[in-house]
């Protein structure tokens, strides 16, 4: 019997699964070695983490240190010094202002974190009818109850569990071009209902999962000057585009703006461990006082110490130069496509290159193609995007690029 397919749930999946998932022996650089002998690029970086690829030396004795050390500790009471080294570090690379760390356990925990924060820096403020939030429309946040509740409402994945969660203000969607017209519905809605809005949570630069849209810096610097204005607080969730992927290190750097709240994950560890972190300012932090969250393996050594290990290859490396070549390329092949039939838009923004078609991909024989193609990608809906890790050759970038085109033309 077929364990996998008939006992293992996988991602928004069945049970039984109707497409096979292609079991992984290993992993190295940019390759996935499947057991059928099939050597793939992953273009995917493991959604998005895995940014230095796989079996970096470099990490693997960061964490291999650390488990002769100590593997896991409890963070009540008790803290060690990758923890700290990593606080840190965060505070030293993300915005400014950004200088209390809370760690969290993986992307959507890091935003009820980012959600909780602000709820009770109200309560604390004494303006307790500050309990909603705002979001553009077309957002992804994770897909706890929270998060759920500030992802796109119609098009997200969430629409069966509307009626439970808690109703928020959802506005305009920014995107290339309607800067103005989607920060005049911001503001419109701020002004009548700021009373009730604690914060406004957004994906800077690029929406992520909601549909791979990216938009303009002027709408974030917007968004920072709306916020001050009407008096709610920004909360910025870089889980997706921090660590360099829009090349920038963080998505605010485009706009040179601190959100309140910043929320960071994937590829926090290079894609090592689960693990994410909420930060916020000196302000924020001594309003709330007594922050209402504790996971059970908070601040994880291991975590840490691939964290620290991933974020000093980064910075040690030319990675802004890297990125911009990686931004050329995807441009210089993929942007021809647009004149295809069937192809609505190419987007392209540091190391993040998507084609949108008409319709949606078969995800099993757009996969079977391009696997044939030596490629792993998932298609998602309408949507077929590359996110590399950053250590791909110019050849490699080559070889998923023209297997999106081989899929282009295939119908
Ligand atoms: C992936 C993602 C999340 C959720 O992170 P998980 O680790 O999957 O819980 C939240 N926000 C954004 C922008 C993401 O891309």
């Amino acid at each position: 019997m077929n364990i996998d397919e008939q006992h293992i749930w996988h991602p928004y999946s069945k049970i039984p699964n109707t497409v096979p998932s292609h079991l992984v022996e290993s992993a190295d650089g940019v390759y996935l070695n499947f057991k059928n002998g099939n050597r793939v690029i992953d273009g995917m970086s493991s959604w998005w983490s895995m940014i230095h690829g796989y079996n970096n030396s470099y990490i693997n004795q960061a964490m291999k240190r650390q488990i002769d050390s100590v593997s896991h500790v409890m963070f009540g009471g008790l803290t060690h010094q990758p923890a700290i080294d990593l606080c840190e570090k965060l505070i030293k690379i993300t915005p400014q202002g950004l200088d209390k760390v809370f760690f969290a356990d993986s992307g959507s925990v890091s935003v009820e974190v980012s959600l909780k924060m602000a709820l009770q820096y109200w309560h604390n403020k004494g303006k307790i009818n500050k309990s909603r939030f705002v979001t553009p429309r077309g957002g992804y946040h994770g897909d706890t109850f929270g998060a759920m509740s500030v992802c796109d409402p119609q098009k997200g994945m969430h629409h069966l569990f509307k009626d439970v969660l808690p109703q928020h203000y959802f506005v305009t969607q920014p995107t290339l071009g309607n800067t103005k017209e989607a920060l005049a519905d911001l503001e419109n809605t701020l002004e009548k209902s700021h009373n009730k809005i604690a914060a406004m949570i957004l994906e800077p630069i690029v929406q992520g999962a909601g549909g791979m849209n990216i938009y303009e810096a002027d709408y974030l610097k917007g968004v920072r000057d709306l916020c001050d204005r009407y008096d709610i607080l920004m909360i910025v969730d870089e889980i997706a585009t921090g660590f360099g992927r829009t090349g920038e290190l963080f998505g605010c750097d485009h706009a040179s703006i601190s959100p309140d709240i910043l929320c960071l994950g994937k590829a926090l560890t290079g894609g090592y461990m689960t693990m994410a972190a909420t930060l916020t300012n000196s302000e924020v932090a001594e309003t709330i006082g007594v922050l209402m969250h504790g996971p059970t393996f908070m601040g994880n050594p291991l975590s840490c110490s691939a964290a620290n290990a991933s974020i000093e290859i980064l910075l040690n490396s030319d990675w802004k130069k890297r990125i911009l070549q990686i931004q050329s390329l995807l441009n210089l092949q993929l942007l021809p496509l647009k004149c295809e039939h069937n192809v609505v838009d190419i987007r392209v923004i540091g190391a993040i290159g998507v084609i949108e078609f008409e319709k949606p991909l078969d995800m099993k024989s757009t996969q079977e193609r391009l696997i044939n193609d030596g490629v792993w990608l998932r298609p998602y809906g309408k949507l077929l995007y590359t996110m590399p890790p950053y250590i791909i050759s110019d050849k490699e970038l080559t070889t998923i690029t023209q297997a999106m085109i081989g899929v282009a033309r295939s119908f």
